[in-house]
Protein backbone atom coordinates (compact mmCIF):
# COMPACT_ATOMS: atom_id res chain seq x y z
CA UNK A 1 0.00 0.00 0.00
CA UNK A 2 1.00 3.46 -0.76
CA UNK A 3 1.71 5.61 2.49
CA UNK A 4 -0.40 8.86 1.66
CA UNK A 5 -0.20 12.21 3.63
CA UNK A 6 -3.11 13.46 5.32
CA UNK A 7 -6.12 13.98 3.10
CA UNK A 8 -7.22 18.03 4.11
CA UNK A 9 -10.54 16.58 2.86
CA UNK A 10 -13.30 19.32 2.76
CA UNK A 11 -16.45 19.94 3.21
CA UNK A 12 -19.39 21.41 1.46
CA UNK A 13 -23.05 20.98 2.54
CA UNK A 14 -25.91 21.24 0.41
CA UNK A 15 -27.70 24.43 0.95
CA UNK A 16 -31.70 22.75 0.23
CA UNK A 17 -31.53 18.40 1.08
CA UNK A 18 -33.99 16.40 -1.05
CA UNK A 19 -34.53 13.69 1.42
CA UNK A 20 -38.33 15.27 1.62
CA UNK A 21 -38.58 14.78 -1.79
CA UNK A 22 -37.99 10.82 -1.67
CA UNK A 23 -40.74 8.60 -0.69
CA UNK A 24 -38.46 5.74 0.92
CA UNK A 25 -40.85 2.44 1.05
CA UNK A 26 -41.37 3.15 -2.68
CA UNK A 27 -37.53 3.34 -4.28
CA UNK A 28 -36.19 1.76 -7.40
CA UNK A 29 -32.87 0.46 -6.99
CA UNK A 30 -29.91 2.89 -8.11
CA UNK A 31 -32.34 5.72 -9.08
CA UNK A 32 -32.37 8.10 -6.26
CA UNK A 33 -29.02 9.56 -4.94
CA UNK A 34 -28.40 11.19 -1.57
CA UNK A 35 -27.36 14.48 -1.04
CA UNK A 36 -23.53 14.55 -1.06
CA UNK A 37 -21.29 13.12 -3.13
CA UNK A 38 -17.06 12.77 -2.58
CA UNK A 39 -14.47 13.41 -5.09
CA UNK A 40 -10.84 13.42 -5.38
CA UNK A 41 -9.19 14.14 -8.41
CA UNK A 42 -5.51 12.51 -9.14
CA UNK A 43 -2.91 14.48 -11.85
CA UNK A 44 1.05 14.89 -11.73
CA UNK A 45 1.43 11.81 -10.16
CA UNK A 46 -0.57 12.05 -7.37
CA UNK A 47 -4.43 12.24 -5.59
CA UNK A 48 -5.41 15.95 -4.41
CA UNK A 49 -7.27 16.67 -1.93
CA UNK A 50 -10.68 15.26 -1.91
CA UNK A 51 -14.08 16.82 -1.45
CA UNK A 52 -17.45 16.45 -0.33
CA UNK A 53 -19.82 18.22 -2.13
CA UNK A 54 -23.32 18.54 -3.41
CA UNK A 55 -24.59 15.91 -5.49
CA UNK A 56 -24.50 17.33 -9.07
CA UNK A 57 -23.43 16.28 -12.43
CA UNK A 58 -19.85 17.37 -13.50
CA UNK A 59 -18.63 17.99 -16.81
CA UNK A 60 -15.92 16.06 -18.97
CA UNK A 61 -14.33 16.70 -22.06
CA UNK A 62 -16.11 14.55 -25.14
CA UNK A 63 -12.05 13.36 -25.89
CA UNK A 64 -12.15 11.84 -22.11
CA UNK A 65 -10.03 8.68 -21.99
CA UNK A 66 -12.85 6.92 -20.29
CA UNK A 67 -15.59 7.21 -22.73
CA UNK A 68 -13.00 5.66 -25.67
CA UNK A 69 -10.80 2.99 -23.64
CA UNK A 70 -12.98 2.11 -20.33
CA UNK A 71 -10.59 2.78 -17.38
CA UNK A 72 -13.20 2.39 -15.18
CA UNK A 73 -13.69 0.33 -11.95
CA UNK A 74 -15.57 0.54 -9.16
CA UNK A 75 -16.88 -1.02 -5.88
CA UNK A 76 -21.04 -1.85 -4.20
CA UNK A 77 -20.91 -1.86 -0.54
CA UNK A 78 -23.85 -0.81 1.43
CA UNK A 79 -24.18 1.08 5.24
CA UNK A 80 -26.54 -0.25 8.00
CA UNK A 81 -29.06 1.40 10.58
CA UNK A 82 -30.16 -0.44 13.20
CA UNK A 83 -32.96 0.38 16.03
CA UNK A 84 -30.74 3.03 17.85
CA UNK A 85 -29.99 4.47 14.66
CA UNK A 86 -26.00 3.50 15.05
CA UNK A 87 -24.65 3.06 11.76
CA UNK A 88 -22.55 0.37 10.72
CA UNK A 89 -20.98 -1.15 7.08
CA UNK A 90 -19.65 -4.37 6.36
CA UNK A 91 -16.16 -5.73 6.41
CA UNK A 92 -15.30 -2.28 4.30
CA UNK A 93 -11.56 -2.78 4.33
CA UNK A 94 -12.09 -5.70 1.86
CA UNK A 95 -13.49 -3.01 -0.61
CA UNK A 96 -11.01 -0.33 0.01
CA UNK A 97 -9.03 -3.31 -1.21
CA UNK A 98 -10.35 -4.73 -3.85
CA UNK A 99 -11.05 -1.62 -5.79
CA UNK A 100 -7.22 -0.90 -5.79
CA UNK A 101 -6.60 -4.80 -7.01
CA UNK A 102 -9.16 -3.91 -9.69
CA UNK A 103 -7.28 0.12 -10.33
CA UNK A 104 -4.12 -1.95 -10.45
CA UNK A 105 -4.94 -4.50 -13.45
CA UNK A 106 -6.44 -1.48 -15.66
CA UNK A 107 -3.38 0.31 -15.23
CA UNK A 108 -4.84 3.08 -12.99
CA UNK A 109 -3.31 4.59 -9.68
CA UNK A 110 -4.06 3.14 -6.24
CA UNK A 111 -6.52 5.10 -4.02
CA UNK A 112 -5.20 5.73 -0.06
CA UNK A 113 -7.45 3.02 1.99
CA UNK A 114 -7.22 5.68 4.83
CA UNK A 115 -8.50 8.23 2.29
CA UNK A 116 -11.48 6.44 1.14
CA UNK A 117 -12.17 5.37 4.37
CA UNK A 118 -12.10 8.82 5.96
CA UNK A 119 -14.17 10.00 3.13
CA UNK A 120 -16.78 7.12 3.25
CA UNK A 121 -17.50 8.03 7.18
CA UNK A 122 -17.70 11.71 6.56
CA UNK A 123 -20.63 10.87 3.72
CA UNK A 124 -22.54 8.41 5.62
CA UNK A 125 -22.19 11.13 9.20
CA UNK A 126 -23.37 14.29 6.50
CA UNK A 127 -25.90 12.16 4.88
CA UNK A 128 -27.24 9.32 7.70
CA UNK A 129 -31.21 10.36 7.46
CA UNK A 130 -31.13 8.72 4.08
CA UNK A 131 -30.44 5.63 5.79
CA UNK A 132 -33.32 3.93 7.24
CA UNK A 133 -33.44 0.86 9.72
CA UNK A 134 -35.46 -2.17 9.07
CA UNK A 135 -34.09 -5.73 7.00
CA UNK A 136 -33.39 -4.57 3.58
CA UNK A 137 -33.10 -0.91 4.23
CA UNK A 138 -29.80 0.71 3.02
CA UNK A 139 -27.47 3.39 1.87
CA UNK A 140 -26.12 1.92 -1.58
CA UNK A 141 -22.54 3.10 -1.69
CA UNK A 142 -21.60 3.46 -5.41
CA UNK A 143 -17.42 4.13 -5.46
CA UNK A 144 -16.03 4.30 -8.35
CA UNK A 145 -12.81 5.16 -10.48
CA UNK A 146 -12.51 6.76 -13.79
CA UNK A 147 -10.02 7.85 -16.10
CA UNK A 148 -10.25 11.90 -16.73
CA UNK A 149 -7.59 12.71 -19.36
CA UNK A 150 -8.86 14.63 -22.76
CA UNK A 151 -7.57 13.08 -25.86
CA UNK A 152 -8.28 10.21 -27.66
CA UNK A 153 -4.60 8.87 -26.86
CA UNK A 154 -5.01 4.74 -26.60
CA UNK A 155 -2.28 4.70 -23.48
CA UNK A 156 -3.40 5.03 -19.72
CA UNK A 157 -5.14 8.13 -18.63
CA UNK A 158 -3.14 10.41 -16.83
CA UNK A 159 -5.40 11.77 -14.83
CA UNK A 160 -8.38 9.93 -12.60
CA UNK A 161 -11.01 10.43 -10.57
CA UNK A 162 -12.25 8.92 -7.63
CA UNK A 163 -15.87 9.57 -6.55
CA UNK A 164 -18.35 8.25 -4.24
CA UNK A 165 -22.01 8.40 -4.70
CA UNK A 166 -24.35 7.11 -2.29
CA UNK A 167 -28.47 5.85 -2.80
CA UNK A 168 -30.47 4.57 -0.58
CA UNK A 169 -32.41 0.71 -1.22
CA UNK A 170 -35.28 -1.26 -0.05
CA UNK A 171 -34.88 -5.37 0.10
CA UNK A 172 -36.43 -6.31 -3.06
CA UNK A 173 -37.39 -10.23 -3.47
CA UNK A 174 -36.72 -10.24 -7.18
CA UNK A 175 -38.74 -13.34 -7.98
CA UNK A 176 -37.15 -16.92 -8.78
CA UNK A 177 -34.67 -16.69 -10.99
CA UNK A 178 -34.18 -19.00 -13.50
CA UNK A 179 -30.58 -19.24 -14.86
CA UNK A 180 -29.57 -20.29 -18.25
CA UNK A 181 -25.75 -21.81 -18.52
CA UNK A 182 -23.43 -20.34 -21.11
CA UNK A 183 -22.19 -22.73 -23.68
CA UNK A 184 -20.92 -19.95 -26.28
CA UNK A 185 -20.59 -16.74 -24.68
CA UNK A 186 -18.03 -15.86 -21.68
CA UNK A 187 -18.09 -12.90 -19.02
CA UNK A 188 -14.20 -12.87 -19.04
CA UNK A 189 -11.12 -14.84 -20.15
CA UNK A 190 -8.17 -16.55 -18.91
CA UNK A 191 -5.90 -13.78 -18.37
CA UNK A 192 -8.41 -10.94 -18.44
CA UNK A 193 -9.56 -9.10 -15.89
CA UNK A 194 -13.11 -10.88 -14.78
CA UNK A 195 -11.27 -10.62 -11.59
CA UNK A 196 -11.70 -6.99 -11.23
CA UNK A 197 -14.85 -5.57 -10.56
CA UNK A 198 -14.21 -3.56 -14.28
CA UNK A 199 -17.58 -1.71 -16.16
CA UNK A 200 -16.47 -3.53 -19.22
CA UNK A 201 -17.07 -6.60 -17.80
CA UNK A 202 -20.60 -5.27 -17.14
CA UNK A 203 -20.90 -4.12 -20.84
CA UNK A 204 -20.36 -7.13 -22.08
CA UNK A 205 -22.73 -9.40 -19.87
CA UNK A 206 -25.23 -6.99 -21.31
CA UNK A 207 -26.08 -8.70 -24.61
CA UNK A 208 -25.96 -12.46 -24.00
CA UNK A 209 -28.02 -11.47 -20.91
CA UNK A 210 -30.33 -10.33 -23.35
CA UNK A 211 -29.79 -13.16 -25.56
CA UNK A 212 -30.51 -15.66 -22.23
CA UNK A 213 -34.25 -13.60 -21.44
CA UNK A 214 -35.96 -14.07 -24.71
CA UNK A 215 -35.33 -17.16 -23.89
CA UNK A 216 -37.46 -16.92 -20.76
CA UNK A 217 -34.06 -17.33 -18.49
CA UNK A 218 -33.59 -13.88 -16.33
CA UNK A 219 -29.95 -14.37 -15.51
CA UNK A 220 -26.96 -16.68 -17.49
CA UNK A 221 -24.50 -18.87 -15.50
CA UNK A 222 -21.21 -18.42 -16.97
CA UNK A 223 -18.64 -20.65 -17.43
CA UNK A 224 -15.42 -21.01 -18.13
CA UNK A 225 -14.16 -19.42 -21.57
CA UNK A 226 -12.10 -22.41 -23.27
CA UNK A 227 -14.20 -25.66 -21.96
CA UNK A 228 -17.60 -23.82 -20.70
CA UNK A 229 -17.67 -26.64 -18.70
CA UNK A 230 -16.67 -24.96 -15.20
CA UNK A 231 -19.89 -23.37 -13.37
CA UNK A 232 -18.45 -20.14 -12.55
CA UNK A 233 -20.68 -16.92 -11.92
CA UNK A 234 -24.48 -16.39 -12.02
CA UNK A 235 -24.91 -12.95 -13.50
CA UNK A 236 -23.29 -10.27 -11.59
CA UNK A 237 -22.68 -12.10 -8.39
CA UNK A 238 -21.14 -15.57 -7.20
CA UNK A 239 -22.60 -18.77 -7.64
CA UNK A 240 -23.35 -21.75 -4.94
CA UNK A 241 -24.81 -25.02 -5.60
CA UNK A 242 -26.13 -27.37 -2.62
CA UNK A 243 -25.80 -30.93 -3.67
CA UNK A 244 -26.94 -33.38 -0.94
CA UNK A 245 -25.87 -31.10 2.16
CA UNK A 246 -22.72 -30.15 0.64
CA UNK A 247 -22.12 -26.44 -0.41
CA UNK A 248 -20.10 -26.31 -3.16
CA UNK A 249 -18.59 -23.02 -5.28
CA UNK A 250 -15.76 -22.29 -7.81
CA UNK A 251 -12.36 -21.11 -6.28
CA UNK A 252 -11.74 -17.29 -7.78
CA UNK A 253 -9.44 -17.58 -10.39
CA UNK A 254 -8.48 -15.15 -13.23
CA UNK A 255 -12.27 -15.04 -14.37
CA UNK A 256 -14.07 -14.67 -11.50
CA UNK A 257 -14.43 -11.91 -8.98
CA UNK A 258 -13.54 -12.86 -5.16
CA UNK A 259 -16.90 -10.99 -3.94
CA UNK A 260 -17.07 -10.38 -0.35
CA UNK A 261 -21.04 -12.04 0.65
CA UNK A 262 -18.89 -15.32 -1.30
CA UNK A 263 -16.46 -15.37 1.61
CA UNK A 264 -18.92 -14.59 3.96
CA UNK A 265 -21.33 -17.28 2.92
CA UNK A 266 -18.72 -19.53 3.58
CA UNK A 267 -17.45 -18.75 6.80
CA UNK A 268 -21.13 -18.54 7.64
CA UNK A 269 -21.78 -22.08 6.45
CA UNK A 270 -18.88 -23.74 7.99
CA UNK A 271 -19.89 -21.88 11.56
CA UNK A 272 -23.61 -23.62 10.99
CA UNK A 273 -21.86 -26.76 10.64
CA UNK A 274 -22.72 -27.03 6.81
CA UNK A 275 -20.00 -28.70 4.76
CA UNK A 276 -18.21 -26.89 2.12
CA UNK A 277 -16.76 -27.98 -0.86
CA UNK A 278 -14.41 -24.80 -2.99
CA UNK A 279 -13.57 -26.99 -5.99
CA UNK A 280 -14.51 -26.74 -9.66
CA UNK A 281 -17.94 -27.66 -10.65
CA UNK A 282 -19.24 -28.67 -13.97
CA UNK A 283 -22.52 -28.41 -15.98
CA UNK A 284 -22.40 -32.27 -16.15
CA UNK A 285 -22.37 -32.69 -12.50
CA UNK A 286 -24.73 -30.21 -12.28
CA UNK A 287 -26.64 -32.08 -14.66
CA UNK A 288 -26.62 -35.49 -13.27
CA UNK A 289 -27.37 -33.88 -9.69
CA UNK A 290 -30.76 -32.89 -11.39
CA UNK A 291 -31.17 -35.83 -12.68
CA UNK A 292 -30.52 -38.07 -9.64
CA UNK A 293 -32.06 -35.74 -7.62
CA UNK A 294 -29.52 -34.60 -5.49
CA UNK A 295 -29.26 -31.04 -6.30
CA UNK A 296 -31.56 -28.93 -3.57
CA UNK A 297 -30.43 -25.13 -4.31
CA UNK A 298 -28.38 -23.14 -6.40
CA UNK A 299 -28.09 -19.95 -5.60
CA UNK A 300 -26.08 -16.27 -6.08
CA UNK A 301 -24.25 -14.41 -3.69
CA UNK A 302 -23.50 -10.28 -3.58
CA UNK A 303 -24.01 -7.25 -1.73
CA UNK A 304 -27.35 -5.91 -3.39
CA UNK A 305 -29.29 -9.08 -2.45
CA UNK A 306 -26.80 -11.17 0.11
CA UNK A 307 -28.38 -14.21 -1.50
CA UNK A 308 -30.86 -14.85 -4.83
CA UNK A 309 -32.24 -18.41 -4.75
CA UNK A 310 -32.34 -20.08 -8.11
CA UNK A 311 -35.11 -22.51 -9.39
CA UNK A 312 -34.26 -24.09 -12.45
CA UNK A 313 -31.65 -23.67 -15.19
CA UNK A 314 -31.38 -24.21 -18.95
CA UNK A 315 -28.97 -26.41 -20.68
CA UNK A 316 -28.31 -26.80 -24.45
CA UNK A 317 -32.01 -26.47 -25.14
CA UNK A 318 -33.47 -28.41 -21.80
CA UNK A 319 -34.54 -26.88 -18.21
CA UNK A 320 -33.92 -28.99 -15.51
CA UNK A 321 -35.42 -28.34 -12.38
CA UNK A 322 -35.27 -29.19 -8.85
CA UNK A 323 -37.15 -29.66 -5.38
CA UNK A 324 -35.84 -27.14 -2.74
CA UNK A 325 -35.85 -28.27 1.10
CA UNK A 326 -38.38 -26.18 3.03
CA UNK A 327 -35.95 -25.32 5.10
CA UNK A 328 -33.06 -23.84 2.67
CA UNK A 329 -29.47 -22.98 3.11
CA UNK A 330 -29.88 -19.98 0.81
CA UNK A 331 -32.49 -18.96 3.69
CA UNK A 332 -30.74 -19.65 6.96
CA UNK A 333 -27.58 -17.89 5.95
CA UNK A 334 -29.07 -14.95 4.60
CA UNK A 335 -30.62 -14.35 7.68
CA UNK A 336 -27.54 -14.88 9.44
CA UNK A 337 -25.90 -12.39 7.53
CA UNK A 338 -28.93 -9.97 7.53
CA UNK A 339 -28.47 -10.57 11.61
CA UNK A 340 -24.56 -9.24 12.09
CA UNK A 341 -25.12 -6.69 9.07
CA UNK A 342 -28.17 -5.27 10.93
CA UNK A 343 -26.82 -5.45 14.83
CA UNK A 344 -28.83 -7.80 15.68
CA UNK A 345 -26.73 -10.52 17.17
CA UNK A 346 -23.10 -10.89 18.26
CA UNK A 347 -20.40 -10.63 15.38
CA UNK A 348 -18.38 -13.43 15.82
CA UNK A 349 -16.42 -12.46 12.79
CA UNK A 350 -15.32 -9.38 13.31
CA UNK A 351 -16.78 -8.00 10.55
CA UNK A 352 -19.17 -5.14 11.63
CA UNK A 353 -17.93 -2.11 11.40
CA UNK A 354 -19.75 1.05 13.08
CA UNK A 355 -19.51 4.04 12.01
CA UNK A 356 -21.53 6.41 13.75
C1 LIG B 1 -19.61 -7.35 -7.31
C2 LIG B 1 -19.62 -8.71 -7.93
C3 LIG B 1 -19.84 -9.88 -7.18
C4 LIG B 1 -20.23 -9.87 -5.73
O1 LIG B 1 -19.29 -9.28 -4.91
P1 LIG B 1 -19.71 -8.79 -3.45
O2 LIG B 1 -18.44 -8.29 -2.88
O3 LIG B 1 -20.22 -9.99 -2.74
O4 LIG B 1 -20.77 -7.78 -3.62
C5 LIG B 1 -19.76 -11.10 -7.83
N1 LIG B 1 -19.48 -11.17 -9.14
C6 LIG B 1 -19.28 -10.07 -9.90
C7 LIG B 1 -18.98 -10.24 -11.33
C8 LIG B 1 -19.34 -8.81 -9.33
O5 LIG B 1 -19.14 -7.73 -10.09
Amino acid sequence: MMSQSKSNLSIEKTKQSRIDQVDFSNLFFGQTFADHMYICDYKDGTWHAPKIVPYAPFLLDPSTSVFHYGQAVFEGMKAYKDDNGDIFLFRPTENYARINKSCKRLAMPEFPEEWFDEGLKELLKLDRDWIKPGFGNALYLRPFVIGTTAGVIASPSKEYKFVIITSPVQSYYSGDVKVLIADHYSRAANGGFGAAKAAGNYAGQFYPTALAQKEGYQQVIWTDDTTHEKLEECGTMNVMFRIGDTLVTSPVNDRILDGVTRKSVIAMAEKMGIKVEVRSITVHELVQAAENKTLKEIFGCGTAAVISPVSAFGYKGKEYTFERPVQTYAEQIKTAILNIQYNKTEDPFGWRVKIV
